[in-house]
């Protein structure tokens, strides 16, 4: 009879546990789906302004430093959190579900970590002649899809191509 209150906290702090852990997730998930950045004023060329002038690169430049920052301090709060959360629970079902949070969270940093070598990367190739072309069929890209997502380095149709060729080659 005593064990049953108990085992009922048990559960309830599990249930708590993996909520949380799956909110977590989506929050992140928010940050780093389809590298995509939306914290940004769209630009307003002036009427025959260039294509990737240097007011459109700077601005790019801008979004880009900026969702680089957003994810370092994703990386961080991870780390920090992991180390608060390390606790020795006695409880197998714990040890369990603190388990399968912190591989969630590993894979969330390595995920964040990717995207960041990618930020760095496109940062690095804004100089180059390369930039905002498509590097499959060579047309322009478009600021308004460089701004939504600034990492592409194809049109939206070659993407819409690959990402069919991928289902078709993956089921
Ligand atoms: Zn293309």
């Amino acid at each position: 009879m005593i064990g049953l209150h108990n085992i009922g906290n048990t559960m309830a702090a599990d249930a708590k546990a993996k909520t949380a852990t799956k909110k977590a997730a989506t929050r992140r998930k928010a940050a780093t789906k389809d590298s995509q950045f939306r914290n940004f004023t769209p630009y307003k060329p002036k009427r025959s302004e260039e294509y990737l002038s240097e007011g459109q690169l700077d601005h790019l430049r801008g979004i880009l430093s900026q969702w680089r920052t957003q994810l370092m301090e994703e990386v961080d709060r991870t780390v920090n959190h992991m180390q608060d959360d390390a606790a020795n629970f006695p409880d197998p079902a714990d040890r369990a579900t603190q388990e399968e949070e912190f591989s969630i969270e590993l894979r969330t940093r390595d995920r964040e970590r990717k995207l960041i070598k990618k930020i760095n990367r496109t940062i690095d190739s804004l100089e180059t002649d390369d930039f905002g072309y498509c590097e499959t069929c060579g047309i322009e890209i478009g600021l308004r899809r460089l701004e939504a997502r600034p990492t592409a380095t194809q049109c939206v149709d070659c993407k819409a191509l690959d990402e069919i060729k991928e289902r078709q080659i993956h089921g």
